[in-house]
């Protein structure tokens, strides 16, 4: 049986688990390594989630989970942010 390398489950349990695209753990270490190479690694200072840094081409930092959502959508002490 074959398993995933990214999340290590059998490739055939699912049906869409044939691909890259199937994979929630591979889609997340994919966009991981990407925020690794742009962004900086941090951890959110109102709710300590592990956050990524990324300074978009406007010159604005926008903090990044490593799911790749913006931090500032989902983060419960959000508020508690202010800009620099
Ligand atoms: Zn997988
Ligand atoms: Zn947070």
């Amino acid at each position: 049986m074959n398993t995933c390398e990214w999340c290590g489950l059998p490739t055939r349990a699912g049906g869409n688990h044939n691909s890259i695209n199937g994979c929630v753990a591979a889609l997340k270490k994919n966009i991981t390594n990407l925020f690794k190479q742009i962004g900086e690694p941090s951890q959110c200072r109102g709710c300590g989630a592990e956050i990524y840094w990324v300074v978009h081409r406007s010159g604005k930092r926008a903090p990044y989970t490593p799911l790749g959502l913006n931090h500032f959508a989902d983060c419960p002490a959000a508020a508690s942010f202010k800009k620099d």
